[in-house]
């Protein structure tokens, strides 16, 4: 019998990809390192809270979700939140920030000058490959013109940083617009009504998943590729899919010949603490708020999960507050005392807070969100038409940086391991 391609990570890019692989008559299965599916798309369920651990929410545009959505009859479990728009704060308040780019005019939180001067960047949408080697700051400041700063400091940057956890000096100007194109503009936030675990906990019903098993190293073996589990057992397979950050797959692959740009493919760590509140707070009128840098230092962004229906009892909230880059890394140094600075911070903005904290859920991603980085873009162009072989790659580092990034990937994943094993096999 045919020995099964072995895709590693049981996150969203995994499990889609080994679901098309079926849908492409070549079996698979997932070796996952962790007890539970959805990676950076998991729920925790307890005592009636159901809590998102790393991804919030879709957008309409999420084209490949949606046709997934649709394939698996799975459309009608994704909800609108209460408060679908996120806000940034100013001046000692919350500022709604527009749900479309053509919204941007008239957000509140800029100055009239400022506002108008936005329209500016609107033509950029329609030619991302040109802005691919920019930085997102470098790009306001050339289309900004005197709009620019402000422009940069209280509506981009804390929009970007509110939604990728970027440091808008570093991130690639070209793969935002993609992002925006992909959303068609509309920055409205979906999500599913029993977490956002439910796509990837349906694909695994479909799947041969292995849970607890943790790849150690991926080797060249003849035509194909031995995976070794960290109990040292190998397992030889036609091809693998790596469906893990680019981090981890470089670490898995250092014995294979791989495309420089899986080592180019930076993320950004993302520290957050969830608040479980025991009132539930009064609705802020938006799903989120994000902290401009130049202001505030500590907090990047507050979450309200209230806001997506069924998933907090009535009487209750849980407030997931992000730090920001910079203070994010304080995190691995001394947990305890980032915690307790970054709920102090909070407290500021939302009184009451501390006295109304029950527990807190404090979570580290190391590989957060695909940086995107503008100086690795022509690597990442190269990476899109390498030569096919036994070792691929998914997850949203290789397409765009989130989740339906993830699954996109899967499709082109799955086309290309097909073909490789229909060639190496005839
Ligand atoms: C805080 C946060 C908020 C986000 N919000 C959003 C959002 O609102 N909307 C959105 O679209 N995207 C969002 N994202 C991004 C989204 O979560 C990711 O783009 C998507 O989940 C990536 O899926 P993936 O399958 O590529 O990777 P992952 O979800 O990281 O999956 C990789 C899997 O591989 C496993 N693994 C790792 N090492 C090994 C090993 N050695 N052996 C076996 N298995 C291994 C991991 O345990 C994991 O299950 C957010 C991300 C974060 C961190």
């Amino acid at each position: 019998m045919t020995k099964p391609v072995i895709v590693i990570g049981a996150g969203i890019a995994g499990l889609a990809t080994a679901y098309r692989l079926a849908e492409r008559r070549v079996p698979a299965a997932v070796f996952e390192a962790t007890d539970v599916v959805g990676g950076r798309m998991a729920t925790l369920r307890s005592n009636g809270f159901s809590v998102d651990s790393g991804a919030d929410g879709l957008l309409d545009g999420y084209r490949a979700t949606w046709s997934l959505l649709t394939e698996l009859g799975l459309r009608t479990e994704v909800v609108s939140l209460r408060t679908p728009t996120a806000g940034v704060w100013r001046a000692g308040r919350i500022h709604v920030a527009p749900s479309s780019l053509f919204g941007a005019p008239m957000f509140t939180g800029l100055s009239t000058s400022t506002k108008l001067g936005s329209v500016r960047l609107a033509p950029a949408v329609l030619r991302p490959a040109r802005f691919d080697q920019v930085t997102v700051a470098d790009m306001v400041r050339e289309v900004g013109g005197r709009a620019a700063e402000e422009l940069l400091n209280y509506g981009v940057e804390p929009a970007i940083r509110g939604l990728f956890g970027w440091d808008v000096e570093q991130s690639s100007a070209g793969m935002v617009l993609r992002i925006l194109g992909a959303a068609r503009g509309r920055i409205r936030l979906r999500t599913y009504r029993d977490g956002m675990d439910t796509l990837a906990r349906e694909l695994a019903r479909r799947t041969d998943v292995r849970l607890g098993a943790a790849v150690r190293e991926v080797r060249p073996d003849g035509a194909g590729v031995a995976v070794v589990t960290q109990d040292g057992v190998m397992h030889p397979a036609p091809a693998c899919v790596l469906a893990v950050p680019a981090p981890i797959a470089v670490r898995l692959t250092a014995g294979c010949d791989v495309h420089p740009f899986v080592a180019a493919a930076t993320y950004t760590k993302v520290a957050c603490v969830d608040a479980y509140l025991d009132r539930p707070m009064p609705p802020p009128g938006v799903y989120g708020v994000t902290f401009p840098s130049v202001d505030e230092p500590v907090l990047g962004w507050a979450a309200f999960e209230s806001a997506k229906p069924g998933r907090t009892p009535v009487n209750a909230q849980v407030v997931r507050l992000a730090a920001t880059g910079a203070f994010g890394a304080s995190f691995a140094d001394d947990p305890e005392l980032a915690h307790d600075t970054l709920l102090a911070r909070a407290a500021e903005y939302f009184p009451g807070l501390l006295e109304s904290v029950v527990r807190t859920r404090p979570h580290y991603f190391p590989h957060g969100l695909p940086e995107a980085r503008a100086d690795a873009q022509p690597l990442f162009t190269s990476f899109q038409s390498r030569p096919h072989g036994p070792v691929e790659f998914a997850g949203d580092w290789t397409s765009i940086p989130c989740s339906e990034g993830a699954v996109r990937s899967a499709v082109s994943a799955a086309d290309r391991v097909a073909e490789w094993v229909g060639r190496s096999s005839s």
